[in-house]
């Protein structure tokens, strides 16, 4: 803003000009707060406040548009079994869908959009729950929800569980059942695929060394230092084919045993009373019937034990939110989406370590080498 025209070569007129340029800053500062105000009053009553059509909802922002709604449904019932939002952005692109801005999907959109606690119906807030300026309640929004809270939230945790696995960054590993899975044994780096490479054409009609695809340690052939220099590849197809044995034999056997897994988190009564207890005790203070030494150490020491049952709550989820362990024959595997089969081996087994290769001179597969790690006790 300009503060029209002053003598600035008087003591006088300087400090003119210094009060109007602080009376300026002052204002562009409360109406930069009025927007504020009004921005958390709209989301403090739930209502649309995205300055885009979110895709999914209509115009209105409130009803659902059904052709959308149901693509944005199965992408998220396949990224919870274990798909990459690569191949999501594929799926959308290729069926000819848009952004609502009508731009193609691209992994950044959608992460943000998939992210978002309004398709839950919830008001978000850079990718969380808005809690309300005055209760600190999530709040629900006016708009029809697409998916339930509770789906929401394992897709979350799916999503958080893919980039740990480094699942988000590498396409090509989309085809590679174990990329991250796999750990290298020697520093405990996480294993991705690398292609293999086809010999090369002889000019009398014969074949260079051909490469076989692998998993490396992406560690490997890092500037670490030559102290930390070490050689960790194996096989890809061979190492996929005993890990799959492995995986097939143990849905087998525990599908013979009468345990279903869980569907709900175990300590999640123990969650709820602990956040019913902060609450009541902030409620008592605030009518002044317990004073702030009773009340805030106890909430301090509440608020810290939610913090941890929460982030186990989140590491629960993603752990479970791959397909069920079921028996299943080897031509049924075979005709799985590649996912599908992720999600079953991520669901089983925690890492697969990597250990080093025995053998001397020409290495040769060692199936030895591979030790799974269950997820839970055999
Ligand atoms: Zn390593």
């Amino acid at each position: 803003m300009v503060s029209g025209e002053d003598d600035l070569s008087t003591a006088d007129g300087r400090m003119v000009a210094r009060f109007k340029a602080a009376a300026d800053a002052g204002e562009a500062e409360r109406t930069g707060e009025r927007i504020a105000r009004a921005r958390k009053a709209k989301r403090d009553k739930g209502e649309p406040h995205s300055a885009f059509r979110p895709f999914g909802w209509q115009k209105d922002r409130i009803h659902l548009d059904p052709i959308e709604a149901q693509h944005a449904r199965e992408a998220v019932s396949i990224l919870i079994e274990g798909a990459s939002l690569h191949e999501v952005c594929r799926g959308f692109n290729d069926a000819g869908l848009r952004t609502s801005r009508g731009n193609p999907w691209t992994y950044q959109t959608a992460l943000t959009y998939f992210h978002n606690p309004r398709l839950a119906g919830y008001v978000g807030q850079d990718g969380e729950l808005y809690l309300h300026s005055l209760t600190g309640d999530p709040v629900k929004g006016q708009w029809d929800p697409l998916i339930e809270l509770d789906t929401f939230e394992r897709l979350c945790a799916r999503l958080d569980r893919n980039k740990e696995l480094g699942i988000h960054v590498r396409d090509r590993n989309e085809k590679a059942l174990l990329s991250g899975v796999l750990r290298c044994g020697v520093c405990g780096t996480r294993m991705h695929a690398i292609s293999g490479r086809g010999g090369n054409l002889r000019p009398d009609g014969t074949r260079t060394k051909r490469y076989n695809a692998a998993y490396r340690c992406g560690l490997m052939t890092s500037s670490l230092g030559t102290e930390n220099k070490h050689y960790m590849v194996i096989d890809r197809l061979q190492t996929e084919e005993t890990v799959v044995g492995l995986l097939l034999r143990y849905m087998a056997r525990i599908s013979l045993e009468t345990q279903p897994a869980p569907q709900t988190w175990p300590q999640e009564e123990e969650l709820t009373a602990k956040e019913e207890r902060a609450k009541a005790l902030l409620a008592a203070f605030s009518r002044g019937e317990l004073s702030e030494a009773r009340v805030f150490p106890v909430v301090q020491t509440l608020e810290d034990e939610i913090a941890t049952l929460k982030k186990a709550r989140r590491r629960w989820l993603a752990e479970t939110a791959g397909p069920i362990p079921e028996q299943l024959s080897r031509e049924e595997w075979d005709n799985l989406p590649t996912h599908k089969q992720r999600g079953y081996i991520d669901r089983v087994f925690s890492s697969i370590v990597v250990t080093r290769s025995q053998a001397t001179g020409r290495p040769r597969f060692d199936p030895d080498r591979l030790r799974p790690v269950w997820r839970e006790a055999r």
